[in-house]
């Protein structure tokens, strides 16, 4: 329960609060469960992580915002408006970052299963096609250069490093290994650098990676970073941009050990220039870096809010049922992972600890074990905190419930809904 330094939710007279807004009273006519979300947090990580970028001297940065974490129209849109790009996986975000008037030439198209229609839509969406196709094989830029041909036009791809390192994060979402689906190995990039036949139709303009998500030690990025400026000096072209990927990880358990984004953005300066810029001569043009934060924008913007159903008692174990299940939001489930649980309104009394579960069928369908909770009754309303990323995107219908709603708290304070 501890929320002390907790960036956008702390009590007020009892009151739980998100980024300085009263949950309860802005909620209280909401049927439950439902996702409420915070433009004003969102805005100030967005420029808490531009500006930091632009303190340690970063060159041009782009920071194309990972939609897969939260693609919510209304939150796009405010991305939007201070300047971000997206990273996307799928024709449908593709759609969805348009839609919020994010502009092709912003937009990086990452994943291994890129579709010729999403390839086509891709290039239609703009003369000079996206921003950049993060390419993950050799067979992906044969079918980028050939529907390229078709279109009449020329795609701009990047090449996505594979820097085999291991990451300590969650093993289903590290993404840097050999043994991964993601990226191309150097020596296969090396063979396709070599072999100008396949960089037909296609323009090479940058490289990138992405080692894994939840990242919260900087020495597998350290090495990864190493490995791309390396590459990159290997190219015998200049390149526009390097790509240095995503994975920041959030504090969701007070205790996590957590690298700042201080710690980060002078990482990604300081080694691109020591391996790469400074052995690049200074007639050379720099290389643009661009960024691909999801969670580290989003996360603590929102909450999931639930009612409790009932509570049970089983022997010494105390249950607390609530109406959101593992379907709305699966992060507890997937990953075992630590979300904070807290009541809107939080009375007085004993700590008591108990499981925080959900109505699935899933013995996995669990927000919290063992938590120490304040008293909690039927009715009650409680929320888990820091689900902006991961929450909705990953929702599924399991148990034939409907997708849940999701709020926006606006600039000026104003409940939207949206859909
Ligand atoms: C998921 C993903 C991201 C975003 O990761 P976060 O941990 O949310 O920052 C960025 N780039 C790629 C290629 C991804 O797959």
């Amino acid at each position: 329960m501890d929320i002390k330094q907790h960036p956008t939710l702390s009590y007020k007279k009892n009151k739980l609060h998100l980024s300085g807004t009263c949950i309860h009273s802005i909620t209280k006519e909401l049927k439950t469960p439902f996702y409420l979300y915070n433009v004003e947090a969102l805005e100030r990580n967005f420029l808490n992580f531009s500006n930091c970028a632009n303190d340690h001297n970063i060159f041009e940065p782009l920071v194309c915002f990972a939609l897969k974490s939260n693609p919510n129209l209304n939150l796009l849109k405010s991305l939007k408006r201070l300047g971000a790009g997206a990273d996307i996986v799928s024709g449908g975000e593709l759609k969805q970052a348009l839609k919020a008037k994010i502009s092709p030439m912003k937009i990086v198209f990452s994943g291994v299963g890129k579709t010729e229609e999403e390839i086509t839509l891709a290039l239609n969406s703009h003369p000079q096609g996206i921003y950049s196709f993060n390419v993950e094989s050799v067979e992906e830029l044969e079918m980028i250069a050939k529907v390229s041909k078709k279109l009449n036009k020329v795609a701009r791809v990047a090449l996505r490093l594979n820097p085999q390192v291991n990451v300590k994060t969650h093993k289903h979402i590290s993404t840097g290994g050999k043994s991964h689906k993601f990226g191309i190995l150097k020596s296969d990039i090396e063979g396709i650098l070599k072999n100008k036949k396949l960089l037909k139709n296609v323009l090479l303009v940058g490289l990138s990676i992405h080692i894994g998500s939840q990242l919260t030690c900087l020495k597998a990025t350290e090495k990864a970073l190493k490995e791309l400026s390396n590459l990159a000096l290997a190219c015998d072209q200049d390149l526009e941009f390097l790509d240095v990927g995503g994975g920041l990880g959030v504090p969701y358990h007070p205790d996590e050990p957590l690298s700042s984004i201080d710690e980060y953005m002078s990482l990604v300066s300081t080694t691109i220039e020591k391996y790469y810029t400074s052995k690049k001569g200074s007639h050379q043009r720099q290389p643009r870096i661009v960024f691909e934060p999801g969670r580290y924008i989003v996360a603590n913007t929102g909450v999931l809010v639930t009612s409790v159903i009932r509570t049970k008692s089983s022997e010494e174990n105390k249950f607390i049922i609530v109406d959101g299940g593992m379907n709305d939001f699966v992060r507890s489930s997937l990953y075992g992972a630590y979300h904070h649980v807290l009541p809107l309104n939080k009375r007085s009394g004993v700590l008591k600890a108990s499981h925080v579960v959900g109505p699935i069928c899933e013995t996995a369908d669990s927000f919290a074990s063992n938590r120490e909770l304040p008293p909690i009754k039927t009715n009650d309303r409680i929320c888990i905190g820091d689900v902006g990323a991961y929450g909705f995107s990953m929702s599924s219908i399991y148990n034939m419930r409907e997708k849940i709603k999701e709020y926006v708290i606006d600039k000026e304070g104003v409940l939207i809904s949206h859909k």
